[in-house]
């Protein structure tokens, strides 16, 4: 199933991209195996997908030492900062850092155990009080208090769209975490064009299409959670 479903998946993303007028190549999937056993990530692993999105430190913490290490880990869960130790150690990339309190306890770890970490800044671009992240009117300060920790990179930003959109209806605030990385590149804030992760299991074609070049899938790969 998850062969299946990957080879899909890949399709897709491909097609999304052509019709965007986009290279496929410079779309990473990130595999969200939250709440899934790590044979499941292991059969994917054997399918050639290396990338993995867990949501849950305890799970990074279980799934980690089970893996090679060709398997990557991308946090993209809500980190609290008693636990960023752990993804400061575990994980390759932490995508949900939306606060300079987090990005310094990060850093600190970092420091502590002689490693550099990529991240990526969490937006709130709906402004939704129900979710986590910077929002978008203060990203370019959080990025400027970040930047002399030195050992975090940043790489870009990423995003959550209020759930109860449909994939048309998020397109606005997809195309709104775009429009905000090309003014913060224009500005010199961003040296490279930021990578942009965005869109799910129901709408990474659309994100696709409005220019995510990391797009996080779960469901559509491993099933529904429970
Ligand atoms: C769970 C989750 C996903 C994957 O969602 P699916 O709908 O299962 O594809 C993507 N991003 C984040 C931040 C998540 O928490």
């Amino acid at each position: 199933m998850i062969r299946e479903n990957l080879a899909r998946i890949h399709e897709q993303i491909a097609t999304a991209a052509k019709t965007a007028g986009r290279d496929p190549a410079e779309i990473r999937l990130v595999a969200v195996s939250k709440t899934k056993p790590v044979e499941m990530l292991v059969e994917a692993l054997s399918c050639g997908q290396h990338l993995f999105g867990e949501n849950y430190i305890h799970e990074v913490q279980q799934k980690r030492p089970a893996l090679p290490a060709s398997a990557k880990i991308h946090f993209i869960g809500h980190l609290q900062s008693n636990k960023a130790k752990f993804a400061a150690e575990l994980c390759d990339m932490v995508e949900t850092v939306d606060s300079v309190k987090l990005a310094r306890k990060l850093n600190n770890r970092l420091d502590a155990v002689g490693r550099t970490l990529e991240i990526l800044v969490q937006v709130n671009i709906g402004d939704d009080p129900a979710k986590s992240g910077v929002p978008a009117a203060e990203t370019e300060r959080l990025l400027a208090e970040i930047r002399p920790l030195d050992h975090l990179q940043v790489k870009g930003l990423m995003t959550i769209p209020p759930l109860e959109n449909s994939a048309e209806e998020s397109r606005r605030y997809f195309a709104g975490l775009r429009r905000l990385g090309d003014e913060l590149l224009t500005k010199g804030i961003f040296t490279e064009p930021p990578l942009l992760s965005m869109g799910m299991s129901g709408d990474f074609a659309v994100a696709i299409a409005e220019g995510a070049t990391i797009v996080r899938v779960g469901t559509a790969i491993f099933g529904s959670r429970g």
